[in-house]
Order: structure tokens, then C-alpha cells, then sequence
């Protein structure tokens, strides 16, 4: 097309738009009302419904109302629905909705640094994302030619009257469509959130209840003789990449080569670590979370019982507010995280750094302390999750091959930690797991999806004692059968003397995503192979 043509076509849409402004400003709120919509119908099924298209013929003549009073308020609200959109549609895209309030809870509960990891492989990577960019500034970009083109004073004079009328149409039509509207994209996402943001905050009362707690609780009597207690909290850590549970490559020899430990084939109660954690340290099981709101964790026990209690975390300080996991650090005397502790400490060094914050002449032998230490493990984005120079795999063919050496840097840290604690301890229980499992293919993986893999609960779960006697009935209880970590805080109370019985959970019952959302493990789908108990 030569510029002389494109200009004489330009003019003719021109010469239409003038003649017809408010056509404008209907294609404006029919697309920044319907496209993502339809595009969700038609490829998102599994986030989008049907009934959710007459609320949307509700929102496009709300927005064309508003633009008829006022171009301004055309784009204000076009930007809000937009931006909603967009975002449902993301998620929708990357992970499926499941449970809306779950997925807003995620959200708030993550921080810069994992922000900026989010941003470069999910916003700026992602054509789908771009697509998402383009949509909102077409949206906006229609308000903006409306706002050129519409009649200039209408009926000189009485413009502001019919303003009033439209804002008079438009108050009356949200009186009447606004209970209607509640099941659209943007509206859903608006509203969750804003209730997410605003409910009295249960973290923050359980934080209250336990210091409460805590404050009278009388002192425990652990029998056991270990002084040092060393709890390893992995990340995304899935036991079919371990050469520990048969996987071809050497990627755990540390864990391969320590003799009398107990491994168990272990599945984690929920496939993301917000729940995960509260559930693994506490007495809140897949059926009853809630109880995580009203119970110390293990690290209060231990604290009980008298031990000098460490957390240390190369994870980010979520928000007090929506953390589940900073809730549960917050119970130990000492709590350390990289990202804040450590001098030049940022989001993805290597969990070696962990050392710099567990320093030697605070591990006093012979006096009782108890470690939990949280790995950065094998977390998204994988290839940045080990130095290149320790890789087992230096030249990876594909994400499985990252991932294994993910596994395999995480083996070597282990045995530093093992190291130093096995130095300085008289009498040491080890303890190795990971909060939940992942799924890997050749170039994709993750977890928390709505619809979960086995493969997302699938984790190491390894126990080492000085004295093994302590792990013989541990060791029997778990022999060769399938086991849930939603009872290890009874492992551990039990290892240290305040159980008689291990309580091993044998339940194929887990969690997707979050409470309430119980599913079979043993049913799920899964990428190379259906386990079963
Ligand atoms: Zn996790």
C-alpha cells in the first residue's frame, strides 16, 4: 500500500468516526469489556464460564454510559477493567483461576525480590503477556479517539444536563446490574482482593495467640540426648531427580553415601509452600488446616523443651501480614534471613551463603540447639539456582537436565551443613524434606497449578540420628510405604521424647493449592509414571 493510499483510507475512517463518534466509543467498551472474555471461552475453558458473558454485556454499557457523560470517565474505568482483565487473563493462562482467593492470597504474599524474577520470565519473556499489554492499550487508545471525535457541547447549554441524566442512567444501572455483575473476570478480581486486603488478618491473631501462649506455657521434658537438632527445609524439590530414590545420575551422593538414615518415599500435603509449611510444622493436617491458626509449631516445642531456637532463611521475608512461613520463623529466638542478615544479601545467591548466617562459634557442643534451615532449593527460575561451576551437568540439553543439577548443588550444600553441625554436636538428629515437589518436562515445569501432578507432591524425606537406635521405629514405621509430611511434626515431637508413637501418615490425601481443595493423590495425573501407596 503506498502512503498515498494508507493516508486516503485514514482519511475515510476519520470522515466515519466523525460522523459516527459513539460507534467509537461501543467498539471501545464492547473490547475492553468482551476480548479477553471470549478469548478466554474459547481458549481457557477450564477459567472461564459462559454465564459470564451477560454481567459483561452489563460492564460495556457502564463503560459506554460513563463515556457519554465523560470521555475521562470512559478511560478511568476502562483502565480498571482492563488491568483486571488482563491480570485474570494471565492467570488463567499460566496457572487456571482454581480458587481466586488462594491465587490473590499468592500474590500479596510475594516480595520484590521474587518480583522481579516474576516480571522478566512471565511479563517481559511472555508473548502472551504482550498480547495482554496490547489489548489494555487498544482499550485505552479507543477511549482517547472517542474523546477526539465526540460532538463538542452538545445542545449549547444543557450539556451538563444530559451528563446528569447519563449519570442518573448509569447509578441506576449499577443499582439494578450490580449483584449481576459479581461473576465477571475483573469484578471477581476487584472484589477478592480488595476482601483479601481488608479481613481481620488470621496470620497476624495467630502470631498474637502464640506469644500469648508462649508467655505462661510451662518448660517441656524431652528425653532425648540430642543437642543439636538440624531441620533442612528444601524448595520445589522432587525425589524422582534424587540418585537417593533410583534416579539414574549421581545427583545426591552426600545423601546416597550417609549411612543409617531413614528415607522415606514422601509426598507433601499441599503443592505450594505457603500451606505446605504450616501444615508440615504444625499439628494442621490436610482436612483441618484451620488448626495451624490456633497451634505453636514444632519450633515452639523445641523451644520448650529448652532448645536455642534458629530459623535460617535464604527464602524472602514474606509480609507479616499474609505469611504463613514468616508466621512460623517468627517462633524462633533467632531469626535470620540472607536477603535482610547478611551483608550484600539479595534474592538467588546460592544456598551456600546460608553458612555466612549459621556461624561456627555459635554451634556450642553440647549445649541443646535446634536449627531449621530454608533452602532456595530447587525454586524457579532453576538455572539460577546453583553456581555454573558445580553443575553435574555442565552443558544441560534441556530444563531436566537444570533441574537434576539443581538437585545436585542442593546435595552439596547438605553436606556442608551436615559438616559443620556433625563437628560441633555430641548428639545430632538431621533432618532433610522439602516443602512440596515440582513438575519438569524438557522445557517446562512448575507447581502450584489448579490442577496438579503427583509429581508436584513427590519429595525427599530423610532422617539421620548420632545414635540410630532413636530412628528404629521411625524406620519401620515407613518402610517401603507411601507417606504424607502432613504428620512430621509428630516425627520430630516423637524423635525428641514428647511422643510415644512416630503418627506416620499413610493418607494419599492432599491439598491443591490450598484448604478445602482436598483431592487423592493417588488419582491425579501425573508426567512419567502413576504412583500408588
Ligand atoms: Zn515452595
Amino acid at each position: 500500500m503506498t502512503f498515498r493510499r494508507l493516508s486516503l483510507a485514514l482519511g475515510r475512517v476519520s470522515r466515519v468516526v466523525r460522523r459516527y463518534p459513539y460507534s467509537v466509543l461501543a467498539t471501545a467498551a464492547l473490547w475492553t469489556t468482551f476480548l479477553p472474555l471470549l478469548y478466554g471461552l474459547w481458549r481457557e475453558a477450564h477459567s472461564y464460564q459462559p454465564d459470564m458473558v451477560p454481567p459483561a454485556f452489563a460492564i460495556a454499557l457502564a463503560l459506554f454510559v460513563l463515556g457519554w457523560i465523560h470521555p475521562a470517565l470512559y478511560l478511568l474505568a476502562a483502565l480498571a477493567v482492563g488491568l483486571l482483565n488482563a491480570v485474570y487473563a494471565h492467570i488463567a493462562h499460566f496457572w487456571r483461576v482454581g480458587n481466586l482467593e488462594i491465587r490473590v492470597e499468592t500474590a500479596l504474599d510475594s516480595s520484590p525480590g521474587e518480583s522481579s524474577e516474576f516480571l522478566r520470565v512471565f511479563v517481559l519473556q511472555s508473548k502472551f503477556a504482550w498480547a495482554l499489554m496490547g489489548y489494555l492499550a487498544v482499550a485505552l487508545l479507543l477511549g482517547v479517539l472517542y474523546a477526539r471525535v465526540r460532538p463538542r457541547a452538545p445542545r449549547r447549554g444543557r450539556a451538563w444536563a444530559w451528563r446528569g441524566m447519563g449519570a442518573v442512567l448509569f447509578l441506576g444501572l449499577a443499582a439494578f446490574m450490580g449483584p449481576k455483575v459479581k461473576g465477571y473476570p475483573a469484578v471477581m478480581l476487584g472484589t477478592t482482593t480488595y476482601r483479601v486486603y481488608t479481613r481481620v488478618n488470621p496470620i497476624l491473631e495467630r502470631k498474637d495467640r502464640v506469644a500469648a501462649f508462649m508467655a505462661t506455657a510451662p518448660p517441656l521434658n524431652c528425653d532425648a540426648a540430642f543437642d543439636k537438632i538440624v531441620f533442612v527445609l528444601g524448595e520445589s524439590a522432587n525425589r524422582d531427580f534424587m540418585s537417593l530414590y533410583g534416579y539414574p545420575r549421581p545427583t545426591t551422593p552426600f545423601l546416597d553415601s550417609l549411612p543409617n538414615k531413614v528415607v522415606a518415599r514422601a509426598i507433601s500435603p499441599v503443592n505450594q509452600t505457603m500451606t505446605a509449611v504450616p501444615i508440615i510444622f504444625t499439628p494442621a493436617t490436610v482436612t483441618e488446616y484451620d488448626v495451624f491458626y490456633t497451634s505453636p509449631s514444632i519450633v515452639s516445642d523445641l523451644r520448650r523443651c529448652g532448645y536455642e531456637t534458629f530459623w535460617v532463611s535464604n527464602q524472602l521475608r514474606y509480609s507479616p501480614y499474609t505469611s504463613s512461613v514468616s508466621s512460623i520463623a517468627s517462633e524462633a529466638e533467632h531469626v535470620r534471613f540472607v536477603l535482610d542478615d547478611l551483608e550484600g544479601g539479595k534474592f538467588g545467591l546460592p544456598d551456600e551463603v546460608l553458612l555466612q548466617l549459621l556461624p561456627e562459634d555459635e554451634i556450642v557442643p553440647g549445649r541443646k540447639q535446634a536449627f531449621f534451615i530454608h533452602l532456595l532449593g530447587s525454586h524457579f527460575d532453576w538455572k539460577d539456582r546453583y553456581p555454573p561451576d558445580k553443575a553435574l551437568i555442565p552443558e544441560p540439553r534441556d530444563l531436566r537436565d537444570i533441574y537434576a543439577n539443581t538437585i545436585h548443588y542442593t546435595d552439596q550444600v547438605l553436606a556442608q551443613i551436615f559438616a559443620r553441625f556433625h563437628a560441633r554436636s555430641q548428639s545430632m538428629l538431621f533432618v532433610y524434606t522439602s516443602d512440596h515437589g515440582e513438575w519438569i518436562t524438557a522445557d517446562e515445569g512448575g507447581h502450584a497449578f489448579s490442577q496438579a501432578f503427583q509429581d508436584e507432591y513427590r519429595i525427599p524425606l530423610v532422617f539421620w540420628a548420632s545414635d540410630p537406635t532413636r530412628l528404629e521405629l521411625l524406620a519401620q514405621a515407613m518402610e517401603g510405604r507411601l507417606v504424607n509430611t502432613e504428620a512430621l511434626d509428630v516425627q520430630i515431637r516423637y524423635l525428641v521424647g514428647l511422643e510415644d508413637d512416630p503418627g506416620v501418615s499413610y493418607r494419599t490425601l492432599v491439598l491443591s493449592l490450598g484448604p478445602g481443595r482436598v483431592r487423592d493423590y493417588v488419582d491425579l495425573p501425573y508426567l512419567e509414571y502413576g504412583e500408588t501407596p
